[in-house]
């Protein structure tokens, strides 16, 4: 975890032009209060991410460096207040420009709230970054909140579900408060990092091209995803709708293959 814990704030973007060059990055998303501040903090042992909690800096992305030119990037929380259509458009822009077309971006780690996993925000997350072919890893945050056995019950109807959705993807327990899964997250961003080391275009387990450019990859570089996500700088990619009763923690659709439909397709929903 050495590497985690010498990270550092490095800064914070509203445009991918001004995305600092990268060697690979890890993303964290997740809705709001389920704990990926936390869980960063956990990560790199420092008060780092609360950084991105600072008034003006709640929708701008923010890069912790790991040293090699490596991130680990703080995507603002999806799903928690309405705001005016003119206020959310951009951000969702960049949300979606970043997830979709951002190069050395080597996974994805989503953070769910133990007591309430795959909202249906967290499905059409799932599903619409499916497409890109980068690895996903859920942190089932405050384990702790719960039983042992409850809380693996709960991991393995995740694991099933979310083998339905989005293969690519791995589930772990985690909790911040005990400091537990910190290993076991720590491993699997090391592997992707590791493996977005500057080579050759290879294939991401989803058994699409991963996208990596060979070298060093510079800020604002755009590549369209594949053949099912392609997205264009400037486009508005995040143009969709969640019901009211999705935007509640732990209401479930009918069924996971329910966010089939969103993949490939624009950003599929409101973010805020
Ligand atoms: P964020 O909005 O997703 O960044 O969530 P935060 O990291 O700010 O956490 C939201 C709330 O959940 C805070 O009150 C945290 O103290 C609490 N929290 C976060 N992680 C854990 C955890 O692992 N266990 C418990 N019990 N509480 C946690």
């Amino acid at each position: 975890m050495s590497s985690f814990r010498s990270a550092f704030f490095f800064k914070s973007v509203a445009s991918l032009a001004d995305a600092p060059a990268s060697a690979g990055e890890i993303a964290f998303a997740g809705r709001s209060n389920t704990g990926k501040s936390s869980a960063i903090n956990a990560l790199t042992g420092s008060q780092l991410a609360f950084v991105s909690k600072t008034p003006g800096r709640t929708r701008l992305i923010n890069y912790y460096a790991l040293g090699t030119e490596q991130f680990i990037v703080d995507l603002p929380g999806y799903g928690y207040a309405r705001v005016p259509d003119a206020t959310r458009a951009p951000w969702e822009r960049l949300l979606g420009g970043y997830l979709q077309t951002r190069a050395p971006l080597c996974g994805l780690a989503l953070v769910m709230d133990v007591r309430h996993p795959l909202t249906e925000l967290d499905q059409r997350m799932l599903g619409w970054f499916y497409p890109t072919g980068k690895p996903v890893h859920v942190l089932l945050t405050k384990a702790d909140k719960l039983s042992r056995e409850a809380a693996q019950k709960i991991l393995r109807r995740v694991e099933a579900e979310v083998a339905a959705l989005a293969p690519n993807t791995s589930v772990q327990l985690f909790s911040s408060l005990k400091k537990s899964g910190l290993e076991q997250a720590a491993a699997v961003f090391r592997a992707w990092l590791e493996a977005s080391a500057p080579r050759s275009v290879g294939v991401a387990p989803g058994g699409e091209p991963n996208m990596k450019t060979p070298g060093k990859t510079g800020g604002g570089e755009i590549k369209a995803p594949g053949p099912k996500g392609e997205i264009s700088p400037g486009q508005n990619a995040l143009r969709f709708k969640a019901s009211r009763s999705g935007r509640r923690s732990g209401r479930r659709p009918k069924s996971p293959r329910a966010s089939e439909s969103s993949r490939g397709k624009r950003f599929p929903w409101r973010i805020f």
